[in-house]
């Protein structure tokens, strides 16, 4: 016997059952960032490596430890997109969009690829759907954005999703701020864990976003950045609670807030979920102004700020909240052993006309069917005989229980159609 291959690890396949929730928020994130204006874009799974290492930046643990890089047949170093902002700040760039309009607004939905620890929440092909917005600089397009999540969030029926927001400055007054912390993270130096003490001499903003506990008490006591800002950077983020006071979003100011990539000047924020479900996992999303990256990468002085959510954590969620989201069939038809035929073309008819139908193809005795048809979860349920397809009526029997609805085999959509949803139905398992 051939021995069985299974899936890479931390790598999930999704199936039917499961995929429905996935499909609900990747429905309401396209509704609802289109009302915003947002256009999709699609960029490939795999980039030059060095489009990460100059965007995300070297000493990140994400392009440091966590990236899928391999050599192509062409000796070329490729890598797995571990993020989409620089992808898409990639295209941006190549297709001159910056040319074409002042302003764009792009969003995208896709796997990414980190090679992480495995946990609750925590994936080695994970998803994200993220947004940026090219163009603005003001404060109100960071509002705006924040905004949008916070409605996509209401869409998805979640609560209990605190928005933390900070400033990390500009490069006029990051250094100061950044020398400070190093002063101060040196002397506690032994009180921080091994890779927090090489994050010391790498890249110490780093160390605030370390997952150590020790690590995270010695960067409470630490410097603010918040009050290293320069007037400019300062006058940037009392604009932006402004204009999130006036749209009436609720956040909290975290002055420890760095996130972990390089790029981000300003603004920053994260989306931090209160269910224990998610565990450490408990970040759903998060963001940032990006006004120095197009530069970086070799494109125009372009001003960008975006976000990404985990899908893999907000499906975790949707999944708590017990709603269901398969969309059960409108009707079951069952057959006797003459009618095999009739009932696959009726089915099909009725499928053309636009009712989900559920129909054994392996035939059976209709007793099994029945059973199939209860299992199936549809609304009704129609039996097709000799007597059926010789009169040309049936019945409709709801599922649910109830008295059946006769009906004519010529009028069998508008007629399931006509009949009012029942109120409160068993979840489909
Ligand atoms: P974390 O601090 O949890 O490692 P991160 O700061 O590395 O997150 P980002 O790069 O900001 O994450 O990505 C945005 C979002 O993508 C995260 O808030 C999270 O919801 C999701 N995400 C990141 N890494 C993973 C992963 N390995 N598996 C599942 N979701 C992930
Ligand atoms: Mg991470």
């Amino acid at each position: 016997m051939s021995q069985k291959i299974n899936g890479v690890k931390g790598m999930n396949d999704l199936l039917p059952g499961e995929i429905e929730v996935w499909q609900f928020v990747e429905s309401t994130a396209r509704t609802l960032f289109g009302r915003f204006g947002y256009g999709e874009v699609r960029t490939p799974m795999v980039e030059d490596t060095a489009l990460f290492v100059r965007s995300v930046g070297e000493e990140t643990d994400i392009v440091g430890k966590e990236m899928y890089t391999f050599e192509d047949k062409g000796g070329r170093s490729l890598s797995l997109r571990p993020e989409g902002t620089a992808p898409a700040a990639r295209a941006y760039i190549e297709h001159s969009v910056n040319n074409q309009e002042p302003v764009s607004r792009w969003f995208y939905t896709g796997p990414m690829f980190r090679y992480e620890r495995m946990q609750t929440g925590r994936y080695r092909q994970f998803y994200q759907i993220g947004a940026e917005a090219y163009g603005a600089k003001e404060p109100a397009q960071d509002a705006e954005l924040m905004d949008m999540v916070v409605q996509f969030l209401e869409a998805l029926g979640l609560q209990e999703v605190t928005l933390n927001i900070n400033s990390l400055g500009d490069e006029n007054c990051r250094p100061a701020y950044h020398a400070k912390l190093v002063d101060y993270l040196k002397s506690h130096r032994e009180e921080l864990c091994g890779d927090c003490q090489q994050r010391l001499e790498r890249n110490p903003l780093r160390v605030l976003d370390c997952k150590n506990e020790k690590c995270q008490a010695v960067a409470a006591a630490g410097p603010n950045v918040l009050e290293f800002l320069c007037e400019p950077c300062r006058t940037h983020f009392t604009d932006l609670q402004r204009k999130l006071g006036a749209l009436g979003v609720r956040y909290v100011v975290n002055h420890r807030l760095v996130r972990g990539l390089d790029y981000y000047t300003r603004t920053v924020f994260e989306f931090i979920a209160a269910h224990p479900a998610l565990r450490t996992a408990s970040t759903v999303g998060g963001g940032g102004r990006y006004d120095k990256m197009m530069k970086g990468l070799g494109g125009p002085d372009v001003p960008a700020v975006g976000f990404a959510m985990g899908l893999d954590r907000l499906v975790l969620l949707l999944k708590e909240s017990g709603k269901t989201f398969i969309q059960r069939p409108d009707l079951f038809i069952a057959v006797d052993e003459t009618s095999h035929d009739e009932g696959l073309k009726l089915a099909s008819r009725l499928r053309r006309e636009g009712l989900k139908v559920d129909f054994d193809t392996r035939g059976g005795s209709l007793k099994s069917q029945m059973k199939r048809a209860d299992k199936s979860g549809a609304r009704f349920t129609l039996v097709l005989g000799e007597q059926e397809r010789t009169s040309g009526q049936a019945k409709l029997k709801p599922m649910a229980g109830g008295d059946s609805v006769p009906v004519a085999l010529d009028n069998v959509a508008a007629t399931v159609r006509a009949q009012p949803e029942a109120p409160a139905q068993a979840p489909v398992s």
